[in-house]
């Protein structure tokens, strides 16, 4: 987030907590931290493909970072939802997130900061996670 607002027309407005992901598959490794920050985008200067490179821009930088101070770490920023657009350009950009109604660590943060959240087709983030399979304790997210 300190990374991203640094660029001109990039404002962070409201951030969820940290919530951690219990790692699907090989279990013995450290858990995920997953948050969702809604940014308030000036579309003067950004494209949703604009954006979606400065986001892959700054993994590429804390990528580095991480490697200097040896730990072998990664980070994801993905572009989940852009206003009410829907963006189907190939391998580059989909947006919504093509998976971000079946993860419950994207949606409940979602939730949190916008209960009545509806994605552009007309899903609400209630429903969609209505319709998984999960479960949270505390700051905790249990999905398989
Ligand atoms: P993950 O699916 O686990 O986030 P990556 O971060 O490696 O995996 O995703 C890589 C590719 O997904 C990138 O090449 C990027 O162009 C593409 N992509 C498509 N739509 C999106 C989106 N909404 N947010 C982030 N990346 C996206
Ligand atoms: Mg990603």
């Amino acid at each position: 987030m300190a990374r991203l607002e640094k660029y001109e027309g990039i404002d962070p407005v409201v951030w969820s907590e940290i919530y951690m992901t219990e790692p699907q598959g090989l279990k013995d490794q450290e858990w995920f931290a997953n948050q969702i920050v809604r940014f308030a985008v000036d579309p003067e200067l950004w494209s949703p493909h604009g954006f979606l490179s400065t986001l892959q821009a700054v993994e590429g930088q804390m990528q580095r970072v991480k490697k200097q101070i040896n730990g072998p770490r990664i980070i994801d920023l993905d572009l989940i939802l852009f206003g009410d657009e829907v963006i189907e350009s190939g391998e580059f950009l989909t947006v919504p997130h093509a998976r971000a109604k079946d993860r419950a660590f994207v949606l409940h943060p979602l939730a949190e900061l916008e209960s009545e959240l509806t994605f552009p087709d007309g899903t609400k983030v209630s429903d969609a996670l209505d319709k998984i399979d999960y479960r949270i304790e505390g700051k905790k997210i249990y999905q398989d």
